[in-house]
């Protein structure tokens, strides 16, 4: 069941403050007062992202054959902008609040009800000086007109006037208006469109020539990349190009915590399909969607369609296989008035968060678009000669588009989870606990001698941090009781605690010699293992 409104937001800022206090994630340039839309991870947010940036990375790759990797450069040459469509068309609707000068993207306005108030102009009372801009004020049913009064009166004294006296007043009940600020009822300018790309000059010289943009996605560069790679890694159609990078957008209005940034990491996966006219000729006919809508392996008589919904099916398994359960999250499939011109299905994989169902990932299919773009504005053939279907073609596209920080916050939203317990004396406390999946979890385990000043202690634990240091991330820690250990690591997510204590090391008898107590985080359960046995009861739950 869903939780109300007032729960979900205390519950969001309890997660933007546990991610401070525990070193997730960091106002960027907090010292100078932070920077809108710009994020650093913490310590243990490097780590959860890394974490999560390999697993994406080691599915997508290394776990096949038929998709290899990229890394290309943040800044690319400026045409690549205008033959993707960028430098005319990325931008965004903005509207800004006339009496406050806040600006908001027009298409996220809620549309809004009520009674507007028109006002022709304002006069001076005492100079007699005359105002005859027009302006407007949105209050929700039952306001008094004095509340239209004061904003109005604000708006005219803006602009110079004094003793206000408003002028035309005129009362009209208004529906689903989007014309009006959902903070101050202040009308809105017009919507401008503007440009979301970040420019910069290369060179010293700042003129247009030298104009050039932070790339607002990875995909372009595996686009213009597609020969090179093509030619150099042996693949035949179908195959894939991934890549994972920075990407930049100028947001109008950077929100939700890192939701929305300015700076932020795309894992993007460009996978090169046959176009369904040379499936059918090669194949005698193409595949029939199966009746559940999931495909199955990869086959030669796939088109575009089978492909299309084979990548959306592996990414709900990866979101899953990193602790997203389906239940967690959406799909939305695009309606064919809101698809882009060239795309023939977009679905995005939204995820529930405390802030409301929104988007992670888009998984478009957009024929041959990119391609056709590059080789019109470049003048180099895209084409692929098919050996196996006797055909030349320019490959049409599947794109599953994934954000990196807004996965970690799902991933982190996801995780947080508060509990009463209760200790041996009796005594109740809430534990905060980030219940993340053992694959993602940005310290796999904590690793406690039970005593400090106990050197036989303090050995054999440092023998088991060293034990398993190779293989995962340890945190060792010997400060304070033990019990408060483990709620430091409860609250980064740590998965797996190991105590040594005086069995460990004999004292209570050769029986125990030589094991620890496992806990988990979980269902605090503790377990006595073998300190031989760790790596292989480990291992296979963190990978
Ligand atoms: P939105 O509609 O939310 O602006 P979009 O549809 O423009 O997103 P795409 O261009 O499809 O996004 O980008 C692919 C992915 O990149 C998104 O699904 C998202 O995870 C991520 N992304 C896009 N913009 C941002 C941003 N400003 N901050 C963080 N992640 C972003």
């Amino acid at each position: 069941m869903s939780q109300p409104a007032v729960k979900q937001t205390e519950r969001m800022e309890k997660i933007v403050s546990l991610c401070k206090r525990r070193g997730f994630i960091f106002q960027s340039s907090e010292i100078y007062g932070g920077i809108n839309g710009f994020w650093d991870y913490g310590p243990i947010g490097a780590e959860l992202k890394r974490n999560v940036k390999e697993l994406w990375w080691k599915s997508m790759t290394r776990l096949r054959d038929d998709i290899v990797g990229l890394d290309a450069s943040i800044i690319m040459h400026p045409t690549v902008w205008r033959a993707s469509g960028h430098l005319d068309t990325f931008a965004d609707p903005m509207v800004d609040c006339l009496l406050t000068k806040k600006r908001f993207r027009a298409d996220q306005i809620e549309p809004q009800s009520g009674v507007a108030y028109f006002y022709t102009g304002a006069k001076d009372e005492a100079s007699g000086k005359e105002i005859k801009e027009t302006f407007s004020v949105l209050l929700a049913a039952g306001k008094p007109p004095e509340s239209a009064r004061k904003v109005a009166v604000q708006f005219y004294a803006q602009r110079g006037l004094q003793n206000v006296a408003l002028l035309g007043e005129q009362a009209e009940k208004i529906e689903n208006t989007i014309r009006y600020s959902p903070e101050s009822g202040a009308l809105l300018t017009e919507p401008r469109m503007f440009n979301l790309m970040f420019k910069s000059h290369a060179g010293p010289v700042e003129s247009e020539e030298n104009a050039v943009f932070l790339r607002p996605e990875t995909a372009q560069a595996i686009f213009v990349q597609f020969k090179n790679v093509l030619e150099t890694s042996r693949q035949k159609v179908p195959f894939g190009i991934a890549q994972i990078g920075k990407a930049f957008r100028n947001e109008i209005n950077p929100r939700n915590y890192t939701f929305r940034s300015r700076e932020f990491e795309q894992m993007e996966l460009e996978f090169f399909i046959k176009p369904d006219e040379v499936v059918q000729k090669q194949t005698g006919s193409l595949a029939a969607l199966p009746e559940s809508g999931i495909p199955g392996e990869p086959q030669p008589n796939w088109g575009w369609e089978m492909w299309h919904k084979y990548w959306v099916e592996q990414r709900m398994s990866w979101y899953e296989s990193i602790g997203l359960s389906r239940d967690t999250l959406e799909q939305y499939w695009q309606k064919k008035e809101e698809l882009a011109h060239y795309a023939r299905a977009t679905v995005d994989i939204l995820y529930k968060f405390p802030f409301g169902t929104q988007e992670l990932e888009g998984i478009a299919a957009r024929g041959d678009y990119d391609l056709s773009q590059h080789q019109k504005f470049s003048g180099k053939t895209q084409e692929f000669f098919d050996q196996d279907a006797s055909a030349k073609y320019v490959p049409h596209v599947i794109e599953p588009s994934a954000g990196v920080d807004r996965l970690l916050l799902a991933l982190i939203c996801n995780a947080y989870d508060e509990e009463t317990v209760t200790d041996e004396k009796g005594n109740s406390e809430v534990r905060t606990v980030m219940r993340f999946h053992p694959r993602v979890a940005p310290i796999k385990v904590g690793v406690f001698p039970l005593l400090r000043n106990k050197p036989a202690l303090v050995e054999k634990a440092l023998a088991v941090r060293d034990l398993l240091r190779p293989h995962m991330n340890v945190f060792y820690d010997d400060g304070g009781a033990i019990g408060r250990r483990y709620r430091r690591q409860d609250e980064v997510g740590t998965p797996f605690g190991v105590t040594v204590d005086f069995d460990t090391i004999g004292e209570n008898g050769p029986e125990l010699e030589g094991t620890v107590t496992l806990r988990h985080r979980d269902s605090m359960k503790q377990e006595r293992v073998k300190i031989a046995d760790l790596p292989g009861i480990l291992l296979p739950q963190i990978q």
